[in-house]
C-alpha cells in the first residue's frame, strides 16, 4: 500500500487547484445563480487538457488513470460543484465509450471528447424509470442501415451541450446502448430543470423523434446495455464521491475560517469546546471519506476487486458522511450558514444530490448487502 501521491497526481492536483482558485472561484456564485457554465470559462478549461485524463494518448487522452480524474473533479468541486458535476457527467458518457466502444467508435468519438470540443452525456433515466432496465420505453427499431430511435429521456445532464450522448433503448433482444452525436435531426431538449444544487451543469429532458442512428452507433452487443449501464455508473460513482469530498473539504475550510473570525462574548468561537467538536466531527468524516474514495479509485485504476461493489459502498458512505460533515460546518456558522452570502449554504444544497443520483442510497444498500450475503 502506498499513501503518497505520484508525481503526475500532484501535478494535476496543483494545476487544477490553481485554475479553480484563480478562474473559477470569482465566477462560482454566478454559475450557481444562473445555472450555466460561462463559455469563456469553458474555453479556458479546455486548454488544461483535462477532458480525457484516463484515456489512451492515441485517442487524444492524457494516458493517465481514474485517480487523476478523481483528483481533478475533487479540486474543481471545492470551488464549484456545478462545474465538477458538469465534468463528472462528461466522463460518464466518455468512459462508456472508452470501455465498450470498438476501435472505430473510439477513434470516432474520443478525440473530440478528450479535447472538450464534444461534451459527454449519459441518458438512462426516463419518467418512469430511474433504475429498472425492464421499464425502459425508449425504442430503437432495427432498419437496413442502422436503427430508428424514438422516446424521451428524463434528467439528462449536459444533454443541451453539443457533443456525444450515450443512451439506452429497447431493441428486439433487450435494452441496448447507443453512442451518437447530439442535435442531429430528431434530437431536441426541454428547458433546463430548476435544480436545488449542482447548478451550472444543465439537466434537461431529451426527446428522440425518429433519430436515424447508423449501425456503428450500437455500443457493445445488442441487448447487453444493462452491463454497460452498471459499469459506466460504477466509475461515475467515484466521480460523484469526488464531488462530495471536494464539498466536504471546502465547507470545513470555510467553517475554520469563520470560527477564527466570529467573536462571541469577547472571544473567537474557535475557542469554544462545542465549536471545536463540530470541526472535529466534520474533519473525521472528510478524512474517512477521502481514504475510502482513494482506495476504491486506486482499485478501479489497477483493475482490482469488484468495482461495482467498491463504488457502491464508497458512494453510499461518502454521500451521507459528507452531508453530515457539511451540516457540522454550517452549524459552526450559526444563522450565517443559512444565508446565500456564505458559501456553506450553496454546499449544503449541492451535497443533497449525492444520496439520490446514480442510484439512490437505498439501491446502493441493496448492492452492498447482496454482496455481503452472497
Ligand atoms: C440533477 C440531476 C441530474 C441527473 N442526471 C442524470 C443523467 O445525466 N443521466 C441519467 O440517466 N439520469 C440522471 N439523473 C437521474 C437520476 O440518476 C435518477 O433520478 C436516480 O437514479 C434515481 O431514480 P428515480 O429518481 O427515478 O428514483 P426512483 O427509482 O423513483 O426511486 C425513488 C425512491 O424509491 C426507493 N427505491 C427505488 N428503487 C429501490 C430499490 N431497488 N430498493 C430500495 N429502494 C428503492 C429509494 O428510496 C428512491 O429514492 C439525474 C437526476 C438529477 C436530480
Amino acid at each position: 500500500m502506498n499513501f503518497e501521491f505520484t508525481k503526475e497526481q500532484l501535478l494535476i492536483k496543483k494545476m487544477v487547484k490553481a485554475f479553480a482558485d484563480s478562474k473559477v472561484a470569482p465566477l462560482a456564485d454566478g454559475i450557481d445563480e444562473q445555472c450555466n457554465i460561462p463559455r469563456e470559462l469553458l474555453a479556458e478549461l479546455k486548454k488544461l487538457k483535462i477532458f480525457g485524463i484516463p484515456y489512451d494518448k492515441k485517442y487524444g487522452g492524457a494516458g493517465g488513470s481514474y485517480f487523476e480524474m478523481v483528483l481533478m473533479i475533487e479540486e474543481l468541486s471545492k470551488v464549484s460543484a456545478g462545474l465538477g458535476f458538469f465534468m463528472a457527467v462528461h466522463y460518464l458518457g466518455a468512459t462508456a465509450i472508452n470501455l465498450f466502444g470498438t476501435e472505430e467508435q473510439k477513434k470516432k468519438f474520443l478525440p473530440r471528447l478528450c479535447s472538450g470540443e464534444a461534451i459527454g452525456s449519459f441518458g438512462f433515466t426516463e419518467a418512469d424509470t430511474g433504475s429498472d432496465p425492464k421499464a425502459v420505453t425508449c425504442n430503437a427499431k432495427l432498419v437496413d442501415d442502422g436503427y430508428i430511435l424514438n422516446g424521451q429521456k428524463r434528467f439528462t445532464t449536459n444533454g443541451s451541450e453539443p457533443g456525444v450522448l450515450v443512451t439506452f433503448a429497447k431493441t428486439e433482444t433487450g435494452v441496448s446502448a447507443f453512442a451518437f452525436d447530439k442535435f442531429q435531426e430528431g434530437y431536441s431538449v426541454s428547458k433546463p430543470w430548476e435544480k436545488m444544487g449542482n447548478r451550472g451543469a444543465e439537466t434537461v429532458d431529451v426527446y428522440f423523434n425518429d433519430v436515424k442512428l447508423p449501425s456503428d452507433s450500437l455500443l457493445g452487443q445488442e441487448g447487453k446495455g444493462f452491463g454497460i449501464l452498471l459499469r459506466g455508473i460504477a466509475i461515475g460513482k467515484l466521480n460523484m464521491s469526488a464531488i462530495s469530498l471536494g464539498l466536504g473539504e471546502a465547507s470545513l475550510e470555510e467553517a475554520i475560517k469563520y470560527a477564527k473570525q466570529r467573536i462571541v462574548r469577547g472571544k473567537p468561537i474557535a475557542t469554544l469546546p462545542t465549536t471545536q467538536a463540530l470541526i472535529a466531527n466534520a474533519l473525521v468524516l472528510n478524512e474517512s471519506s477521502r481514504w475510502m474514495l482513494y482506495r476504491a479509485t486506486e482499485m478501479a485504476s489497477k483493475g482490482l476487486g469488484d468495482i461495482d461493489y467498491e463504488s457502491a459502498v464508497t458512494k453510499l458512505y461518502i454521500a451521507k458522511a459528507i452531508k453530515d460533515s457539511i451540516d457540522y460546518s454550517l452549524q459552526v456558522h450559526g444563522c450565517y450558514g443559512y444565508v446565500r452570502d456564505f458559501k456553506v449554504e450553496r454546499m449544503y444544497r449541492d451535497i443533497r444530490l449525492m444520496e439520490v443520483i446514480e442510484g439512490a442510497s437505498e439501491v446502493q444498500r441493496v448492492i452492498v448487502a447482496s454482496n455481503a450475503l452472497k
